[in-house]
């Protein structure tokens, strides 16, 4: 049995990692943590299996664990993952919004072989096969722009799901030729460009993630979409990633290489 711990816990993913790992009989939930606990809801799962969330990871010192799942804050995943490879503990992060630098830092600390970490900005499998998919079309289509939406709630923008995409949509070498628009009455109408890319970050209530790539040529385009109706689309992946994460040695961002596509 895998024994997890879950950081977040009284969050809305962490809630359903929870549930999720819980389900799972080849896994063992034996931490959850959020400082928030006294001023959230308990997920239903934990209460139902009697597992109390602490208020903060020093609660875990005594215990056993084979992986850290991480779905907090940007700061909080970064010291969360610097403890969990410091007590030899493996990770599978999917916070959003963790920049470039600590990414580096956390590359390093992975390399230096005492845990492995995978860092992926979405678990949804549908949405893998959208990024891997609008990588094939920036081969072939010279414009793209992203639409990417979101529930009010969350706080980063764009996505890091956009930002992923956007960024191995640039890598492609093939020349972007985003007309650079003449912005006049609403500054911003545009969105915002990286890697050649505009994207344009929607919140509103009712929506839960949902991500549009459409390229343009000469008389077509293509849309390639990706709608999740509910958190329970993120699971499959991030189980995928536990079981996988302690014999992926090193920093694996994405979930490509354990799928192999
Ligand atoms: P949320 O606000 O509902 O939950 C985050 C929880 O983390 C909160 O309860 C907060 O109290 C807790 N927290 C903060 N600091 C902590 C710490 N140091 N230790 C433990 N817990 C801590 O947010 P959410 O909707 O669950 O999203 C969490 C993150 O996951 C966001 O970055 C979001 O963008 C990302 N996300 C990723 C995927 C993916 O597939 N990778 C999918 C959905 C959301």
């Amino acid at each position: 049995m895998i024994k997890v711990a879950v950081m977040g816990a009284a969050g809305k993913m962490g809630g359903e990692v929870c549930g999720a790992v819980l389900a799972d009989p080849g896994l063992d939930l034996v931490g959850a943590v959020d400082p928030a606990v006294l001023d959230k809801e308990i997920p239903q799962a934990l209460l139902t299996a009697g597992i109390t969330v602490l208020p903060g990871k020093e609660g875990l010192d005594a215990v056993a664990i084979d992986v850290m799942v991480d779905f907090t804050t940007a700061d909080a995943a970064v010291e969360n993952v610097l403890w969990a490879v410091e007590n030899d503990i493996h990770s599978v992060v999917g916070t959003t919004g963790i920049t470039e630098p600590d990414i580096k830092r956390i590359r390093g600390l992975a390399d230096s072989g005492k845990a492995n970490v995978v860092l992926a900005a979405n678990f949804a499998l549908g949405a893998v096969l959208m990024m891997k998919f609008s990588e094939t079309a920036a081969g072939i289509f010279d414009q793209a722009e992203i639409i990417e939406m979101h529930h009010r709630g969350k706080l980063d923008a764009p996505s890091g799901t956009a930002i992923e995409t956007a960024r191995r949509i640039g890598e492609v070498p093939k020349a972007s030729k985003v007309p650079l628009s003449d912005e006049r009455e609403v500054k911003g109408s545009r969105g915002g460009r990286l890697g050649g890319v505009q994207i344009h970050s929607v919140r509103l209530d009712g929506l839960v993630a949902h991500q549009e790539v459409i390229f343009g040529s000469t008389g077509e385009t293509l849309r390639i979409r990706h709608d999740t109706i509910n958190r329970s689309c993120f699971m499959p992946g991030v189980l995928i990633a536990i079981m996988a994460v302690a014999s992926t040695p090193g920093l694996t961002v994405g979930l490509e290489p354990l799928l192999e596509i």
